[in-house]
């Protein structure tokens, strides 16, 4: 197979900081484990166990550092609000305090539906604290999608806008019938006497709370996977999983209680739950939370006026962002920014060369899944970076390529060969089970490894390389062919994007691979350009791998965290049922 690494290894100066945490991987992987790491948190006081929202808060009111800024909220109308660590104790101690007042129990399910108000942060904290288990969603889910979730999660309590509520939920009261109490922002609006008003709630609520002794095996978030190949499920966490935020944080995003942190995602997703919350403030940094949706010339504004050093992003933003070129970014003040990482899909080369051409660094990738809880796979601040490559396994992971056969999993050890990527079990991360599918998550483990369901190479210097998820994986005259290679050359080419491949159906090769391609402003979507696109590939790729098909799309399906939906480009393609659409990005169903 083609593709290996032809773009240049981007060789890290002495490191853009003069402290990277994790300043030599392999050494500091040979040592590592999660007993010794334990020490990064505190633990309740008195050995009363481990609870995410006391490593993320109250620890540091302990170690003198209450005043400093946890939240930095930019809402979207202009508004700002700072929380610091201690503001952020107290406000969701209330919270706490208020799901005991109305007789929410530990164990029971807290559901958020906001947008990023400072509110979601507050409650998830205080939920925590009051050992519920708290479920965010996308605050742009439609009522059928809330329903589901819902019921399947039972929830208990909600936490809405009144907007929302009443768009969304008021119609779905009498079917949700275990959904008992309703808390919309602000104040409740008058003559609905089953909401209530989260002012008034937490006034009334005290600010002192202790929290009581937390199991780590405690099931602390029920999140939902992002459903880019089927309906979503529901993977079940614990507190213990905090442990794996406090080193990922550290290590992968190398971050350091001086800084000033920016992830970009929705809590809704996972993503923006482990590292828009839990991760930046156990570390103790000052977190940046954006309201407003995605706007290149915002962003950037965001970026120099906050003086982030850190940023957390993901492809779909990065490829928008390349859209518009590296002009826009003239006139922003970036010399705070120190290190940028991306997640969610593979981070083609193209885009992390980019970021050295824009932003004069590369964009880091890492890997992981909702399942894992936590980043898995990384380019770390003081390592190398191969282009392309989502690096090497954190310390702490035992990470492999796999091939599953009868007899159970033989683990391939030539470089470069594709299999399927395996994680040695445990780590304290680790999806406890899928709600209300034992079997399915029996099936994830086999002779003590974790199946991701994702095809990787490994190569001879142990860096990772995605090849695409295995139920995309396109097989074509004895060829097998992840889409992410063949994209990856597609967005090569000055005119491309985004780009998606699929397999289709062939009498001769089994399947053919079709490429669906968005272009940049400025090209015509032309038969000329198609033949060039075309020549472009099988150039790069070779005819076995290169598309045969290209069809123009103005854009491409994707979830609500930003993942281009290849089963459903394939499903219409091939007039098949569309399956689960509730995470579709768009109102395109
Ligand atoms: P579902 O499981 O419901 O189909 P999903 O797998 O997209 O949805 P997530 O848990 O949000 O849900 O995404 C994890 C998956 O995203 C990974 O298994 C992998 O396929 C892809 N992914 C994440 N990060 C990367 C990366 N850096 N490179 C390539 N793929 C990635
Ligand atoms: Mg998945």
């Amino acid at each position: 197979m083609p593709q290996q690494p032809d773009h240049a290894l981007i060789h890290k100066p002495a490191s853009l900081r003069p402290d990277p945490n994790l300043a030599d991987y392999v050494q500091t992987a040979a040592r590592f484990n999660w007993d010794d790491a334990a020490k990064l948190l505190d633990g309740l006081p008195g050995g009363a166990g481990l609870n995410i929202a006391y490593e993320a808060v109250d620890r540091h009111l302990a170690h003198g550092r209450g005043d400093r800024i946890a939240l930095r909220w930019l809402g979207k109308s202009g508004a700002r609000r700072e929380l610091s660590y201690a503001d952020l104790a107290q406000a969701s101690n209330r919270f706490a305090n208020a799901l005991h007042d109305l007789g929410v129990q530990p164990g029971e399910g807290v559901f958020l539906l906001l947008g990023r108000l400072p509110e979601l942060y507050v409650a998830l904290l205080g939920a925590l604290k009051a050992r519920c288990v708290v479920t965010p969603l996308f605050s742009a889910f439609g009522p059928e999608p809330i329903a589901t979730r819902a019921e399947m999660g039972d929830a208990r309590v909600l936490v809405t806008t009144p907007e929302l509520y009443q768009r969304k939920v008021q119609g779905l009261r009498q079917r949700l019938s275990g959904l008992r109490q309703v808390i919309v922002v602000g104040e409740a609006p008058a003559g609905d006497a089953s909401l209530h008003g989260w002012d008034a709630l937490l006034a009334a609520a005290s600010p002192d709370y202790t929290i009581a002794p937390t199991d780590p095996e405690s099931v602390s978030l029920l999140h939902f996977t992002s459903g880019t190949t089927g309906k979503p499920k529901g993977a079940m966490h614990v507190h213990a999983a905090v442990l794996a935020h406090a080193v990922t944080g550290r290590y992968a995003l190398d971050l350091h209680d001086d800084d000033v942190y920016w992830c970009t995602a929705d809590p809704g997703w996972v993503t923006g739950t482990s590292y828009g919350v839990i991760a930046p403030l156990v570390c103790g940094v000052s977190n940046v939370v954006v309201e407003a949706e995605f706007d290149a010339q915002s962003w950037y504004r965001v970026l120099a006026e906050e003086r982030v050093t850190v940023w957390y992003t993901a492809p779909t933003a990065i490829r928008m962002m390349m859209k518009l070129g590296a002009e826009a970014l003239q006139g922003f003040e970036l010399s705070a920014l120190r290190f940028m990482a991306s997640v969610g899909e593979p981070l083609n080369p193209e885009a992390v060369l980019w970021g050295q051409q824009a932003f004069g660094l590369p964009f880091h990738d890492n890997w992981w899944q909702t399942e894992t809880g936590g980043i898995m796979i990384a380019n770390y601040a003081a390592m190398d970076i191969k282009p392309g490559s989502m690096g090497k396994p954190l310390p702490g992971i035992t990470a492999a390529i796999v091939q599953r056969d009868s007899s159970g999993l033989r683990l391939i050890d030539t470089p470069d060969t594709d299999g399927e990527l395996a994680l040695k079990t445990p780590w304290p991360s680790m999806m406890r089970g899928y709600l209300h599918e034992d079997e399915r998550y029996r099936k994830c483990f086999v002779d003590g490894w974790y199946l991701t369901g994702d095809l990787a190479r490994r190569d001879a210097d142990g860096y990772y390389w995605f090849v695409g998820r295995a139920d995309d994986v396109i097989k074509s005259s004895g060829h097998l062919i992840g889409p992410f290679e063949v994209e990856s050359a597609l967005l090569e080419h000055p005119a491309v994007a985004e780009a998606g491949v699929i397999g289709i159906p062939d009498p001769m090769a089994g399947e053919v691979v079709k490429a669906f391609v968005a272009l940049k402003p400025g090209f015509a979507p032309d038969e000329a350009l198609r033949s060039e696109l075309l020549g472009h590939a099988r150039k790069r790729l070779g005819a076995a791998v290169a598309p045969k098909q290209i069809e123009f799309r103005n854009n491409l399906p994707k979830t609500r965290s930003g993942k281009i939906m290849r089963r459903l480009l394939k499903a219409r393609e091939l007039g098949l049922p569309e399956g689960d659409l509730s995470t579709l990005e768009s109102d395109e169903k």
